[in-house]
């Protein structure tokens, strides 16, 4: 079992939106034990809150959109990937304008400030779910599943058909450790040929080779080449810790992907709450535990 935590002291970073184009402050502030991660729209009349749950995803166009009320933050998937990789289940993220800044495309920007603002320990213990059953989605040649595993997995594959991102794939267990320095610093990328048409669409206006990998037909275009040679797997793995983390619980469980993203991470999200026969909640995790749920570990999911 581990407790709940928050951050130690109130910190905050500024950029612009990925799409918006905007400036924009993001300051994260302490919160109380069972309020998970909550947005604040402080540049709005009577600061309306958002908190990050599935109920409250309503878009993941290219990047995951949150609304309550009318009132949206857009591209929170890096900055929620980084407090839940982190386990910082309890926070108020004040914001100043609609988008979460994008920062170097990455989730190290955050990773940095949490790290320097602190965390602590709270009273009450963090829930665990854990998964007892397969559950899967496909779709349209996609596939998306969560099965169960005594740690928190994720096996992802891409397969692009491009020279420079081809297929490519990656099993990690992640942990705080492993989320650092294999997964945090990997960079949201795009195509140059999408540019245009996504402008046109008041989309990716803060867009540059600052806060994104840029490819065009043959090459990267961004000077200092990619971080990792397998940069692009790891920014969906990223992707889909952000999408993962509504769930707000810590995970026993395998999440499996091949060509998603964030509409069909959402969609099995969205497929596990559905079926409750699926999973349980414990406030810890021992050998004893998996037993008592009837956690099948030995068998392999049969897709
Ligand atoms: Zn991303």
């Amino acid at each position: 079992m581990r407790k709940q935590q928050t951050i130690k002291h109130e910190t905050e970073i500024t950029g612009i939106g990925l799409h918006s184009g905007k400036e924009v402050t993001v300051r994260l502030k302490p919160a109380p034990e069972d309020s998970g991660v909550q947005f604040v729209r402080v540049d709005l009349p009577h600061l309306p809150t958002i908190r990050y749950k599935p109920s409250n995803v309503i878009s993941t166009r290219l990047a995951t959109t949150i609304g309550e009320n009318g009132v949206v933050v857009r591209t929170v998937e890096h900055l929620v990937a980084a407090l839940w990789a982190l386990r910082i289940d309890n926070i108020i993220v004040e914001i100043n304008n609609e988008e979460v800044p994008i920062m170097d495309g990455s989730a190290s920007p955050f990773v940095y400030i949490i790290k320097n603002a602190g965390i602590i320990k709270q009273d009450k213990p963090k829930p665990v779910l854990i998964l007892k059953k397969a559950v899967y989605i496909k779709e349209n040649g996609k596939f998306v599943a969560m099965v169960p595993d005594r740690g928190f997995k994720i096996s992802y594959a891409i397969n692009f058909n491009h020279p420079i991102i081809g297929r490519q794939k990656m099993n990690i267990s992640i942990n705080e450790k492993t989320f650092i320095t294999e997964i945090s610093s990997a960079r949201t990328f795009g195509f140059l040929e999408d540019v245009g048409y996504l402008q046109s669409h008041n989309l990716a206006l803060g867009g540059s080779l600052d806060n994104a990998v840029v490819i065009n037909k043959y090459k990267i275009l961004n000077e200092d080449g990619l971080r990792y040679e397998d940069e692009f797997v790891r920014h969906k793995i990223l992707d889909a810790i952000g999408d993962i983390s509504q769930l707000w619980y810590d995970i026993r469980g395998r999440f499996i992907a091949y060509k998603s993203g964030h509409t069909l991470n959402n969609k099995i999200v969205k497929r596990l709450i559905q079926y409750p026969d699926a999973w349980c909640l414990v406030n810890q995790t021992t050998e004893e535990d998996f037993v008592l749920q009837g956690v099948d570990l030995q068998k392999e999911p049969n897709f």
